[in-house]
């Protein structure tokens, strides 16, 4: 006897796209790959699963991701830790350090795809999500990190998106965060009866994490602390403005933020978040920043770098909010048939509909005519062709338009030679 089979779920938080919605998934992407090219950016691909320590050095120890939120295993196999990625930057890095990508060059390069953080499951946040995440590897003036900004305003414009802001901040250089640190933590162990748990234990360890608090009993202290734009230096200063400058030569708005420090350690100098108030409390959609430092720290010869991850989830959410989404047309033509000699013949045509360019979908197997009817007009094509005894006969085929849109002075079914059908579908549809 076989036991039964318990059913089996997708895991907690992670999503399945189905065709329905996978058709925006892929307008998107089309869309930002494009997007992408005109600016010159290069698209590579790196490795879902890494060694866990490129995360703990890269991302840094006493951050959200690589505290809590990391899926990590050893696998058993050879002994090793690895982990799901998190982000791509680090990925990226690593992959440019191995294949000594910089070495005469800097390097616009890009990456789509799903990432894995354990997290809470809610609308916006999930435990598989998607990133496109977009580097500038090896530049080191503020026009690239304004070329980045410039791009993503773009791209919101080629979606339709309006109701999105930019908040941008300077973590300035090491010395200076430094400097800010040891004043945050004299201020923090001045509000210690403030702190919560978690603010405490990272006082010491990462201070300025415990400004990015979601805490509302901690916001007045955050506040009130000590500004790390405050302490930043000439240098600093100069390659802030130089953003600013070119932002406002782009026409885009901007408010400093001064408590941005975004979650991760790598962050120096620019960082920047793109926010909606549309979607609830997970308002952001894209947040990045400049890396001076990382290149160095995973191995590789010093370089500067930049980049942003935009959410994938999150953009697709605002967009569908967005009135003007242009309905990808799937399917163009069903072919219908009845009789064995018209479903072959159905079979044979549909090719040649291919070869001119046209997207078809041959009935599988046989049924009336009014089951292959429905299912033509559920595949949302424009024209149905139908091919039954007569004809067969008459070496022709009838085409029904399936859609309201029938232009005027055409009607709304008509007979075509078989050996003018292509051609005359390539002009209908
Ligand atoms: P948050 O503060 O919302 O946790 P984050 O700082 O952890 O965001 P980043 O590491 O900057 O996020 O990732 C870049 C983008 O990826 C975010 O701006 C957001 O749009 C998206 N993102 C982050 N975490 C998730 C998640 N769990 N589910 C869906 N999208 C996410
Ligand atoms: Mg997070």
């Amino acid at each position: 006897m076989t036991q039964s089979f318990q059913k089996v779920r997708a895991l907690t938080g992670m999503k399945d796209v189905l065709p329905d919605t996978s058709a925006q998934w892929e307008a998107l992407e089309a869309t930002v790959r494009e997007w992408l090219a005109a600016y010159g950016y290069r698209n590579m691909r790196t490795p879902v699963l890494e060694h866990t320590r490129l995360f703990t050095r890269g991302i840094g120890e006493v951050t959200d991701i690589v505290e809590k939120e990391m899926y990590s295993f050893t696998d058993a196999l050879n002994d090793e830790r690895l982990t799901m990625r998190p982000e791509f930057t680090a990925g990226m890095v690593r992959a440019s350090i191995e294949h000594n990508m910089l070495y005469d060059r800097p390097h616009r390069v890009y990456a789509m795809g799903p990432v894995f953080r354990h997290e809470k499951p809610q609308r916006g946040r999930y435990r598989q999500f998607h990133q496109i995440d977009v580097e500038a590897l090896g530049f080191a003036g503020p026009d690239i990190d304004a070329e980045l900004i410039v791009m993503l305003a773009r791209l919101w414009k080629l979606l339709g998106l309006t109701d999105i802001r930019l908040e941008l901040n300077s973590l300035g250089q090491a010395g200076e965060r430094a400097a800010h640190r040891a004043a945050l933590i004299e201020y923090l162990e001045q509000h210690k009866d403030v702190l919560d748990e978690e603010a405490r234990r990272r006082m010491h360890t990462n201070p300025l994490r415990v400004l990015d608090t979601k805490n509302p009993a901690m916001q007045d202290m955050a506040d009130n602390a000590p500004r790390l734009f405050d302490f930043l230096g000439a240098d600093s200063l100069a390659h802030f403005q130089g953003v600013c400058d070119r932002l406002q030569d782009a026409g885009i708005a901007y408010r400093l933020n001064p408590r941005l420090v975004r979650g991760l350690d790598y962050y120096n100098l620019t960082v920047f978040e793109w926010v909606t108030d549309r979607l609830g409390a997970q308002g952001t959609v894209c947040g990045g920043g400049r890396y001076d430092g990382l290149i160095e720290l995973l191995g590789g010869k010093p370089a500067p770098a930049v980049g942003f991850a935009i959410g994938v989830e999150r953009l697709l959410d605002l967009c569908a909010q967005s009135a003007d989404q242009a309905a990808l047309p799937e399917c163009q033509v069903y072919l219908i048939h009845q009789g064995a000699e018209a479903q072959r013949l159905a079979a044979q045509l549909a090719e040649k509909m291919r070869d001119a360019g046209l997207r078809a979908i041959v009935h599988a197997g046989s049924a009336g005519f009014k089951s292959q009817f429905k299912r033509a007009d559920a595949s949302g094509a424009t024209l149905a062709v139908i091919l039954g005894d007569d004809e067969i006969a008459s070496g022709t085929a009838s085409v029904k338009w399936l859609r309201e849109q029938v232009a005027e002075g055409q009607s709304q079914q008509e007979t075509i030679p078989l050996d003018r059908l292509v051609t005359e579908l390539t002009l209908k549809v």
